[in-house]
């Protein structure tokens, strides 16, 4: 039997678009038998929270509690939950649900559900004192991993590294990663630890120095046109994870014929691009969308046997309107991870 107050978490939350963030109390959504409940330990910041804030992309409800980059312990679970144990530490990524039962669910790509549930939408999402989600999305965590190294690569580490190794099954690539932030420092360790040489496109040339630590060979400055027509048909595969509107064109020619541009930004663009890059040079223009339940589970394994940690700048969650204006300005080196 749960209590009403037991329904019941302290959460930092906005009641509408643009707002700062304060703390209060949310509901919990009804603990279902397949559902566990968390205690959170550690909550990421991702660029998605700030467009979920603002509702930039028309899908947030508010009261909304962001946070989808949860690390915490089990302390309640549905009677129908197997597989996990009480204490357990597991972690929560974009997806606290799917239907299961669409083409994408079961052909294992539930992060193309048709029916998807999000951690922060219409959740309690991880910015709270607890949340409650499908046990089937709550992924444990391999002990080589600590919390605040985990809690990124739940969504930052798999949007990068579900692209990686779909796109390229074999090592010894070219691979050209577009931006050094969230996203792009862990591109740039994962492509280098499978065994790609890796250039890194930066705006301006003041994160070589960390490129290179991070296991770039190469670096380009995107604003030197004549570095960047240097290296035109250089790469197999160009991983875009700035949400910036670039060139496109140019980008377009970066690529080797049956090249990839994959992007895992969401620039708010139109795409356009010469026919002849596609027909006469087969490249291919594509997207991809954080990673299935498996793919999750097989990157933080990886990560893990690989040590690859994402670089994190440690809040505590009472700082979570400064955390969020730091990342807004481009200023997280590179993740910022808020802790209980
Ligand atoms: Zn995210
Ligand atoms: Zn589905």
């Amino acid at each position: 039997m749960t209590s009403k107050s037991a329904d019941q978490t302290s959460a930092w939350m906005t009641a509408a678009p643009g707002q700062p963030l304060t703390l209060g109390r949310a509901t919990l959504n009804a603990l279902g038998p397949m559902d566990v409940e968390l205690e959170v330990i550690a909550c990421g910041l991702c660029h998605s929270d700030l467009h979920l804030v603002d509702d930039d992309w028309g899908i947030s409800e508010y009261p909304l509690v962001p946070g989808h980059e949860v690390v915490g312990r089990i302390v309640a679970a549905g009677n129908a939950v197997s597989g996990l144990a009480i204490g357990q530490r597991v972690g929560v990524g974009w997806l606290c649900g799917a239907c299961l039962d669409c083409r994408s669910c079961d052909a294992g790509e539930d992060n193309l559900c048709a029916r998807p549930e999000r951690t922060c939408v219409a959740n309690v999402g991880g910015f709270a004192s607890r949340i409650r989600v499908d046990s089937r999305f709550s992924h444990p965590i391999p002990e080589g991993l600590g919390d605040l190294q985990a809690a990124p690569l739940l969504c930052a580490g798999v949007t990068v590294y579900s692209p990686l190794t779909r796109l390229l099954p074999r090592a010894g690539r070219d691979v050209g990663v577009v931006g050094i932030g969230g996203l792009g420092h862990l591109a740039v360790q994962y492509a280098s630890r499978m065994g790609h040489q890796v250039t890194a496109i930066v705006r301006g040339p003041g994160r070589e120095k960390d490129a290179k630590a991070l296991g770039a060979q190469f670096f380009l400055d995107n604003t030197d046109a004549g570095q960047m027509a240097a290296a035109e048909a250089g790469f197999d595969l160009l991983l875009v994870t700035v949400s910036a509107d670039l060139d496109w064109p140019v980008y377009m020619r970066l690529l080797r014929p049956n090249g990839t541009l994959c992007l895992v930004g969401m620039p708010a663009a139109t795409i356009t691009v010469e026919i002849d890059n596609l027909v006469g040079e087969q490249k291919i223009l594509t997207g991809s969308s954080i990673g299935s339940r498996e793919m999750i589970r097989e990157m933080l394994a990886y990560s893990a046997a690989n040590e690859i940690y994402p670089w994190v700048v440690q809040m505590p969650m009472e700082q979570v309107n400064e955390a969020l204006q730091i990342l807004a300005n481009g200023e997280a080196r590179y993740r910022i991870v808020l802790t209980a």
